[in-house]
């Protein structure tokens, strides 16, 4: 079974993610990262990517779904997946389900649950230690976070009235959120 993790911007679901794959073997599909790859390239394709990411902006469908769809048919069916940035909304929710369903991949959601204010100084610290360009502007973190409130909220809101969704509350330190999250998964 694959895992979808949610989480508002800072919340600490990348690094729970990390911990997670590392213990239980799942590989992790991060959609900002290889978003952040393809910008590296310098490429045509990965000006486009960059203009979009450091707005805060999500980038157009096509090229997110592609780089999933590619990466969802490389993986064999018995590596579990942990996705970590993806679905972000309602039409990259059809197009994840539906790549999903073709190939024969189940999945679970995880939502890490934190309190919005206190995420934004653990942001523009990351940002200092990171280098993240889309990490050290406050206003772009604020544009990120509305994002996720105004498009990702409603994808989670369906998966849980689908029971899809195992919530984690992600206050507290490191070791204590990922002994809930362990827990809330029956691992
Ligand atoms: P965060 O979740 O903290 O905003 P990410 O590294 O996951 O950080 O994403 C950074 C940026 O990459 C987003 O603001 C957006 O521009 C782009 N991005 C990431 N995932 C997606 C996605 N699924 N669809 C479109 N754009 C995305």
């Amino acid at each position: 079974m694959d895992l979808v993790f949610f989480g508002i911007q800072g919340s600490g679901k990348g690094t729970q993610a990390k911990k997670l794959a590392e213990e239980f073997g799942y590989d992790i599909f991060e959609a900002g990262g290889e978003l952040r790859k393809i910008q590296a390239t310098g490429s045509e394709l990965g000006e486009t990517v960059r203009s979009y990411m450091s707005a805060g902006k999500l980038v157009p469908l096509d090229i997110i779904m592609r780089v999933v769809k590619e990466a969802i048919e490389s993986y064999p069916a018995d590596q579990k997946i942990l996705f970590d940035g993806i679905p972000r909304d309602k039409d990259q929710k059809s197009g994840f389900n539906e790549i999903m369903s073709e190939v024969g991949r189940d999945f679970k959601c995880v939502e890490i649950k934190v309190n919005k204010e206190a995420c934004i100084q653990r942001i523009l610290k990351r940002a200092e230690i990171e280098g993240r360009e889309d990490d050290a502007d406050e206003a772009v973190i604020r544009k990120r976070m509305s994002v996720f409130e105004e498009k990702t909220m409603p994808v989670i809101e369906e998966y849980k009235s689908q029971n899809k969704v195992i919530e984690v509350d992600g206050g507290g330190k490191i070791e204590e959120i990922y002994d809930r999250l362990k827990e809330a998964l029956n691992l």
